[in-house]
């Protein structure tokens, strides 16, 4: 029997119990600093080194960080599932936990990109990318990394993945950064959506919404026993 196709919008509040931080938690600070002057173009304009060692340091705490439950839940839920991730995070938790099919919408911080071409993306070897380290074209090489402000070009593929939905699921997203958060308009009708997060709801207005009010390890577990494996 053809397996149901389980579509999972993720945001960094699936990593915060891998230890890696959200932003929203913290008063619209990342790791301490204001968003606009580590991740938009205009930062990296102003002041390239610092917005290189900002990620140079997430870098190295995501390399050191390990899945957590829920990572690992998603993961094999392929068993039963088709299961897609689309992910918000640049951390490669839910490979590692042995996903299959991740779409990053944001970039993949074990990457780094050209500046003078950006389909020009390289894997990188440790935590560090230095200033002075340049592409095949002689440019510097920044973080694979969307900023604010900047095009989602995964955003078409992630829509046309969502529009084929059987179950689409919500965990640890505020739901407040577009395009992304757009995609949950995308979702069949009668389809169910189940989000999963400890925050107040944000998306409340539909009867098929089904919030589940727990942080993701949590969560997940509950939304498997009492919804998806019943
Ligand atoms: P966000 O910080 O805006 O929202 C985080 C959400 O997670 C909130 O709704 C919060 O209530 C929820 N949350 C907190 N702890 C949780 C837990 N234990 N389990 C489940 N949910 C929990 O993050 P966002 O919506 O992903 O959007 C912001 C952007 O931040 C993304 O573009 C992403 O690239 C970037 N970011 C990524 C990482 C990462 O890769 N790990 C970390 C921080 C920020």
């Amino acid at each position: 029997m053809k397996k149901q196709k389980l579509v999972v919008l993720t945001g960094a509040g699936i990593s915060a119990e891998s230890g890696l931080k959200t932003f929203r938690d913290s008063d619209g600070l990342w790791e301490g600093y204001n968003i606009e002057d580590v991740a938009t173009f205009d930062a990296w304009k102003r002041n390239p080194a610092m917005v290189q060692e900002f990620y140079n340091q997430r870098r190295k705490a995501i390399l050191e960080a390990k899945p957590n439950a829920a990572h690992i839940a998603l993961a094999k839920l392929e068993n039963d599932f088709d299961v897609h991730i689309i992910t918000q995070n640049i951390d490669d938790l839910h490979e590692r936990a042995g996903s299959k099919k991740v779409l990053h919408l944001h970039g993949e911080i074990k990457k780094s990109q050209s500046t003078a071409n950006s389909k020009l993306i390289y894997d990188m070897e440790g935590w560090e990318l230095k200033m002075g380290e340049k592409c095949e074209l002689g440019s510097q090489l920044r973080p694979f990394i969307v900023w604010f402000g900047e095009a989602v070009p995964k955003i078409e593929e992630a829509a046309e993945i969502v529009v084929r939905a059987d179950v689409f699921i919500v965990v640890g997203t505020s739901l407040v950064v577009y395009p992304a958060a757009g995609l949950v308009n995308y979702v069949a009708k009668k389809v169910p959506i189940y989000i999963v997060d400890p925050g107040e709801p944000t998306v409340t207005n539909s009867e098929r919404i089904i919030f589940i009010q727990q942080k993701a390890t949590i969560g997940i577990r509950k939304l498997m026993d009492d919804y998806l494996l019943v």
